[in-house]
């Protein structure tokens, strides 16, 4: 371990990307490289820390490192230390101890950038400084359970988050989780995975447990369908047989009691069993269930608790009132298929529901009254995405993303005012000629999307084809969005902050109604497992309270809601950058790196501090650095009766810089990008 202290108390040249000589895309490049390269993957740009992801591990996160940071006195200048995750964690905490401040840490980038890693470390730096409760283990150990249920890997990273997360106050206590991916448990594109817990469910199963849930050896784990669609069934570096032995010690850390964990994995198996049930077609609006697959549904049936004739015909017909009258009718083809993959899914969102709502309270309750007015909050939300194929779910993550960075750009504007304000540096003397946050923020793209698509699902005889047409009706002219005409399914692109994407509409109307048959919810009611019943009363408040919401108007209520939070809280912001797409370490992508700091607003940061006075430096440490430069001063300590600001008025004299390109702040000297170069030249020729 080549890690010291030393290396962290006293920042490396250039730690803080406003603070360079040369404030343009080259040399803020050059910077990153340069450090990425020592394997110095944080820098800041003013309050922002920037984290370059370095794809293997790097001796920053040792007990040393966290004890480094935490005795610093909550007086001292964060920028007197390196740039670290611990660092930001320290300050929003130590603030929120102050100030009496509820504190939010939104961590945000592309997909694969680090954000998970970002957010666990601090999470594990704050249970350590809020330590000595013995709430540590439950706390950290939330989070191996959510990335086996929540996360899967993705051509963009083998341990993608499909799910975005409010951690309240490091304890979880207050968790929220928003909008699961779903459809990834019946469908995954070619190389990716469903989620972790399947795998590990399926390769660590004991004898014992393969017969209590029924499932084949480990070798034929891609004999279930939904598993072995998209040719991708193994994690290079994941050993998911040892994950499964984590993951049952987390669930037990938790407080999920073993019988619970029983039915948890009995409940796993049967979404596995119902993906291999097949249909044939009896004529064309009607199907059975295809005599090879009756030992799936017998399975399926088995694990779920209900009778295998009541799981069929939930499956293949749909009980409804026609005229007053009760009638049952069949289902063709694709709406058996839908209608079973429906079930499966909702099976799997509803658990990962249940599941953190368990993990919430159980923290809560361990927390007990220490829990406070004051929060601490860290945000760790899918970042920006973008596949060979996307859908309604990518729509709304990159929706999410770009909201979020609207919230961003909004925040910065304000905090470099305050800066300038808090120095006592008249505000108004500072041109922001180049503001880009100031303007009049662009509504996020995707908004008038998803209400055209509500509209679309109230429509009789609405498809996604008719949705898509609507679409183009009324945004084909805007500058943002694109209509593929040529596309065999309704394509449309819309150019977002962080490039375009374009998205087939096949599914939408589907993905966005969300109905689940209330046969089948009824099927679920009746069964004699209690974990089962539990989640299908669930499912049944579910579909009570969200009346007709569909869930791309939940998901805009949830973002709002969050918005809200996030406003009421002081922010701090990590921006996660990917170097590489192929997920290695060492290689530095300039192009890409470019393209994500200007996307996520670092080079906007870096803009509005070179609108102004970007260079500060302490009054003390000005007058350090610099008074090898008035030879009358002496060496050692200052004269007596002469303090560190009079220094700076005589260095400032001395050298004749023009009242323009400088203003004295409070504790600080504000300079004008690039003035100090002169200074340091003479100071250099004068060691
Ligand atoms: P995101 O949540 O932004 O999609 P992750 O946090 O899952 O990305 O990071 C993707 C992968 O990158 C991780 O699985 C890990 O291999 C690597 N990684 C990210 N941050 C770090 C870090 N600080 N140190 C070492 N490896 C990291
Ligand atoms: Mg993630």
């Amino acid at each position: 371990m080549y890690f010291t202290s030393v290396s962290l108390c006293v920042p490396l040249p250039c730690s803080d990307l406003t603070h360079l000589s040369y404030l343009n895309e080259p040399g803020i490049l050059h910077v990153l490289r340069h450090r990425y390269g020592g394997d110095t993957v944080y820098t800041t740009a003013g309050p922002v820390l920037v984290a370059v992801n370095p794809f293997k591990a790097v001796p920053l996160y040792g007990p040393e490192a966290a004890r480094h940071y935490s005795r610093r006195g909550s007086e001292e200048a964060a920028d007197s230390y390196e740039p670290h995750v611990f660092l930001t964690a320290d300050q929003a905490y130590k603030q929120m101890v102050a100030l009496n401040q509820s504190q939010s840490v939104l961590i945000t980038g592309e997909s694969g950038a680090g954000k998970t890693e970002s957010t666990k470390k601090m999470m594990k730096y704050l249970a350590a400084l809020a330590g000595g409760t013995g709430m540590e283990d439950r706390v950290l150990q939330t989070n191996p359970i959510l990335e086996a249920f929540g996360n899967a890997k993705t051509i963009h990273n083998n341990n993608s988050s499909r799910f975005g997360k409010l951690i309240g106050n490091i304890c979880g206590a207050l968790t929220h989780t928003y909008l699961l991916e779903k459809s990834r448990v019946a469908h995954q594109q070619a190389g990716e995975r469903s989620y972790h817990i399947f795998y590990q469910l399926c390769r660590g199963a004991s004898d014992e447990e393969r017969q209590l849930y029924l499932l084949p050896p480990a070798a034929d784990l891609a004999s279930f369908a939904y598993l072995s669609g998209s040719g991708c069934t193994t994690i290079a570096d994941m050993d998911d047989a040892a994950e499964f032995g984590r993951v049952k010690r987390a669930l037990a850390a938790v407080g999920i009691a073993p019988e619970q964990q029983r039915g948890l994995f009995a409940l796993l198996a049967a979404v596995l069993w119902l993906g291999n049930v097949r249909f044939a077609a009896l004529h064309e609006d009607a199907v059975e269930v295809e005599a090879g697959s009756m030992g799936a549904v017998g399975a399926a049936a088995a694990l779920l608790g209900c009778g295998e004739a009541a799981l069929v015909a939930a499956l293949t017909t749909r009980r409804m009132l026609a005229g007053g009258e009760r009638i049952t009718r069949e289902l063709n083809m694709e709406a058996a298929l839908d209608n079973r993959d429906a079930l499966a899914k909702a099976i799997y969102a509803t658990l990962f529901k249940w599941l953190v709502e368990q993990a919430r309270i159980n923290a809560a309750l361990a927390v007990g009254k220490q829990q406070s007015e004051t929060t601490l909050s860290i945000l760790d939300i899918y970042g920006f995405e973008q596949f060979q194929e996307n859908s309604f779910e990518q729509l709304c993550i990159n929706y999410a993303n770009e909201r979020l960075q609207q919230q961003f750009s909004k925040h910065m504007f304000r905090l470099e005012q305050e800066v300038y304000e808090s120095e006592g540096i008249d505000w108004a003397h500072v041109e922001f000629t180049d503001n880009q946050a100031g303007r009049k923020a662009r509504p996020p793209a995707g908004v008038g999307i998803l209400s055209m698509l509500d509209e679309e699902c109230m429509m009789p005889r609405g498809s996604d084809a008719t949705f898509a047409a609507k679409l183009q009706q009324h945004h084909g002219g805007h500058p943002r969005f694109a209509y593929n005409t040529k596309a065999p399914a309704a394509d449309f692109t819309v150019q977002h902050y962080a490039g375009p994407v374009t998205y087939s509409a096949a599914k939408f109307l589907d993905k966005n109604r969300d109905t689940l048959s209330k046969d089948l919810v009824a099927l679920l009611q009746a069964s004699s497992a209690p974990l089962v019943q539990r989640l299908a009363a669930e499912m049944e408040r579910g579909q009570e309270r969200r009346g007709s919401q569909t869930v791309g108007a939940r998901f805009r209520d949830q973002l709002r809601d969050l918005i809200q939070r996030l406003d009421a809280t002081a922010l701090h912001f990590v921006r996660c950058i990917k170097p590489n797409s192929q997920q290695v370490a060492g290689a530095f992508g300039a192009p890409l790196v470019l393209h994500q700091l200007r996307c996520c607003g670092v080079l906007e940061v870096a803009r509005i501090a070179r609108a102004g006075y970007p260079t500060r430096h302490l009054h003390h440490e000005f007058a350090a650095r610099y008074k090898v430069l008035l030879p009358e001063l002496g060496p050692g300590p200052l004269p007596p009766g002469i303090s560190a600001l009079d220094v700076c008025r005589q260095l400032l004299a001395h050298f004749d810089v023009d009242a323009s390109q400088y203003r004295i702040g409070r504790t600080r000297l504000f300079f004008r990008a690039g003035m100090l170069g002169q200074l340091e030249d003479a100071a250099a020729r004068m060691q």
